[in-house]
């Protein structure tokens, strides 16, 4: 059977992969105006300090509210967005609506908030992306200090030299770097002491199963111990349950994030979110870092 519609299924396949690349074609065309379409959104995800227990920042995860398909993921259009430059403009966005949010946050009187941002690879190499930057960070006269910029591995690694370069000329407006999903590429540790980084970020794929696979539980033990070493602030992201946040803390982890304190949420219930664990840290005397 399967053969004697052999011929149909081919012309089947032809016809759903010229189907996919046409689609593909209108998603490409919409994502090119989505930001002027006030299409692209921001969700929060508080970073919690893992021996105070207060929430020291919280890093924005952009979404693309489309106009029939609803929510979609960065995951599925940023490396479209990327492909054909709409990243450009999307990551602008992102930008001055990080530095405006911030604002915000330290006017309803969280002065200590950070703010972590994704940047791409081809932003970064934008030669007006260090004008940008300080431009948003003046116009809303948030402490650039508070402003964090998360590059991932790969993107640093993929030309060393340049990369030490511009991110270098990026600290001169006293930003803070963190390099993101630490550990999937393949940094050299001589490397990691090039860069002028304020901060590590462990892979969610390490922290996930690290009290079940032993490596992973010493690999993520040995981050902490390496990026203290070099004079880092270590971030785990993608913690969910009280054990991992534990053997964090055993391991004098720094700060941590992931769904068990919050998942990625509007302005408006990172606020709540806010008020409630600084009423939560104000009154317990022995803080676990773990959510009450
Ligand atoms: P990322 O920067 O590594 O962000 C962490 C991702 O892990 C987020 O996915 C977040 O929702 C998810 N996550 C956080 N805690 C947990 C947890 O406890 N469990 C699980 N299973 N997942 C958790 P999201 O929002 O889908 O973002 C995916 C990626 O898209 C980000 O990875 C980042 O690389 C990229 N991205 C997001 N926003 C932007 C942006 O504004 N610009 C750029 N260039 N990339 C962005
Ligand atoms: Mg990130
Ligand atoms: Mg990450
Ligand atoms: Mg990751």
């Amino acid at each position: 059977l399967a053969k004697s519609q052999g011929g149909n299924n081919y012309q089947f396949y032809v016809a759903n992969v010229d189907q996919r690349i046409r689609e593909s074609k209108v998603l490409e065309r919409q994502l090119a105006t989505a930001v002027e379409q006030n299409q692209m959104e921001l969700v929060f995800q508080p970073q919690v300090n893992l021996v105070s227990g207060e929430v020291r920042g919280a890093e924005a995860l952009v979404r693309w509210r489309h106009p029939d398909r609803g929510l979609i993921s960065p995951a599925e259009f940023i490396p479209l967005a990327e492909r054909t430059g709409a990243i450009v403009g999307i990551g602008e966005w992102v930008l001055k609506a990080c530095c405006y949010a911030l604002k915000r946050w330290h006017e309803a009187g969280f002065q200590h908030l950070t703010i972590s941002v994704n940047v791409s690879p081809i932003q970064l190499h934008q030669s007006d992306m260090v004008a940008t930057v300080k431009r948003w960070v003046e116009e809303t006269g948030i402490p650039a200090q508070h402003l964090v910029l998360e590059i991932t591995e790969t993107a640093v690694m993929d030309n060393v030299d340049l990369a030490i370069k511009l991110l270098k000329n990026m600290k001169e407006i006293g930003v803070q770097l963190a390099i993101d999903d630490f550990g999937t590429g393949y940094s050299s540790l001589s490397y990691l002491k090039k860069m002028p980084m304020d901060e590590i970020k462990i892979d969610r794929s390490f922290v996930l199963d690290m009290l079940e696979d032993p490596d992973n539980g010493t690999i993520v033990d040995a981050i902490i111990q390496l990026g203290h070493s070099l004079g880092l602030s270590v971030i785990a992201e993608g913690t969910e349950t009280p054990e991992q946040i534990k053997y964090l803390q055993e391991c004098e982890c720094d700060v941590a994030q992931g769904f068990i304190y919050c998942k990625p949420v509007n302005e408006e219930s990172l606020l709540r979110f806010l008020s409630q664990q600084s009423e939560k840290v104000k009154s317990t005397t022995h803080h676990s870092g773990l959510p009450h």
